[in-house]
């Protein structure tokens, strides 16, 4: 079944399919409309800027701040690094987003004052609202591989973050000499795209497969198991028969050490030479979430009604900095949450109706050519999280018609997804 962008929007459309009643003039605290700040134009951010301005672009003054012009989803970019998407296919602007009347400025938002409700930007700039919506996905946490940190990320690229990133890590996999290796640092949970590190696997093992069939890949990984597990390794047992070792924290695979210099991992004191090395270290949220104040820990802790951080009612956090309860770290879950938040949004600051919060996510990965898998589920919000309310996932041992067709599913999916975050 292909998946168009009709049939995904009213598939994950649920909470957005409020109607809007006549706003009423909401007493804004800064003067004229009601002022909504979005920080972060990826996957959640631009959907909550692109749905209040369809549903209520005239009540509301709506503000997009991103760096960056042109937005590089992470989802496919596995699929770039295998050879099936190019990265021109990734990237996405904010054109129709501006053109429905949002600011969008492109800067960085360095401080945020909970109590002027104001936002400072890197350029020096003071943004008023009332209502903060930050969506800054993730950074990394500091010291987290002995070795490494973000002036490493040349030589010992993460990927983590698409676009030049991307394009490194594919660049330094097609100049790996004859039988060489390459190594992956896997992070511990919680982690943006919990199947994300094992589909790059599979990618790596494809392209390597046609460039050079004699290279291996080593995998040094810290959880006892991971998304997806029966299925990644029944493929790769099926495709890459002999090229993938993982190691496990049972053999020391929680016990790493780069040097980005010498280019080698150490793992439980055992030195590998290696010619690529993907360090993905362990995640937290954007860091403007601590910057704010709205941390517990290395996430911001949000209601799952309305996803209002659980410490400021004025600010809306979504995607993968909040912590919400079940939702894996996903561009679906992501998408879902902000029509969520978008609501809230509207509901509080114009008059119009609020639903019940429902969500849906799909995380489809491909293991080779035609042999994609997914897994999924429906949540609702609980005043404790965001729970699990039912979920699927593919079986070992599917027939190749059914795999391809999953693979076609999340093709139909990524248009979907990109025009409803973007437009
Ligand atoms: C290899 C890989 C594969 C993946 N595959 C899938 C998949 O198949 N399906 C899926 O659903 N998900 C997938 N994901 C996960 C998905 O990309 C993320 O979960 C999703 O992007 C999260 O959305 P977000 O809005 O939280 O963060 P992002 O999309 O990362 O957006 C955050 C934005 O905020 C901006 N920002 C950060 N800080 C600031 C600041 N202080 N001021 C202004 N702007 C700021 C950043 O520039 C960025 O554009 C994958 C991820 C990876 C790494």
């Amino acid at each position: 079944m292909k998946l168009n962008r009709r049939q995904f929007v009213g598939a994950t459309a649920g909470a957005a399919a409020a109607t809007l009643s006549a706003p009423h003039v909401y007493a804004a605290s800064h003067g004229g409309k009601p002022k909504v700040v979005v920080v972060g134009g990826g996957a959640g951010g631009a959907t909550v800027a692109r749905y209040l301005a369809k549903d209520a672009g005239d009540a509301l003054d709506i503000t997009l701040i991103e760096p960056t012009r042109v937005y590089y989803t992470c989802f496919f970019s596995n699929l770039y690094i295998g050879g099936f998407r190019t990265i021109e296919s990734l990237a996405h602007d904010y054109g129709t987003i501006a053109s429905m009347g949002v600011n969008v400025v492109h800067d960085y938002v360095v401080g945020v004052d909970r109590d002027a409700k104001s936002v400072t930007t890197a350029s020096g700039d003071t943004l008023m609202y009332d209502r903060l919506v930050l969506s800054p996905g993730i950074d990394f946490v500091d010291g987290a591989v002995p070795g490494w940190d973000v002036t490493a990320q040349n030589k010992m690229p993460h990927a983590y973050k698409a676009g030049s990133q991307s394009q490194l890590l594919k660049a330094q996999i097609e100049a790996m000499p004859e039988g060489g290796t390459f190594a992956m640092v896997a992070p511990p949970n919680p982690f943006r795209c919990p199947p994300g590190p094992y589909e790059r696997v599979s990618m790596v093992a494809h392209l390597l497969s046609d460039i050079n069939p004699t290279a291996k890949i080593l995998i040094a990984d810290p959880k006892e198991n991971f998304s997806k597990q029966g299925l990644f390794e029944e493929g790769w047992n099926k495709h890459y028969a002999g090229m993938i070792t993982r190691i496990g924290p049972d053999f020391g695979g929680n016990n790493v050490e780069v040097n980005p210099d010498e280019m080698t991992l150490t793992i439980d004191g055992e030195v590998n030479n290696v010619d690529v090395c993907n360090v993905i270290p362990a995640m937290k949220a954007g860091v403007i979430c601590e910057r704010a104040g709205l941390n517990e820990g290395n996430w911001a802790p949000v209601s799952g009604h309305t996803m209002q951080s659980r410490i400021d009612e004025n600010v809306h956090v979504l995607g993968d900095a909040c912590a919400q309860g079940d939702m894996p770290k996903s561009g679906f879950s992501a998408n879902s949450q902000a029509k969520v938040a978008a609501m809230a949004v509207r509901g509080a600051l114009t008059d119009s109706r609020v639903f019940p919060a429902k969500f849906s996510n799909t995380c489809w990965s491909l293991i080779d050519t035609d042999d994609g898998v997914k897994v999924g589920a429906s949540y609702e919000a609980t005043d404790e999280k965001i729970a699990k309310t039912d979920g699927f996932i593919s079986q070992t041992g599917e027939d190749a018609a059914l795999r391809k067709a999953t693979f076609e599913e999340s093709v139909g999916w990524y248009e979907g997804i990109s025009s409803d975050i973007f437009g």
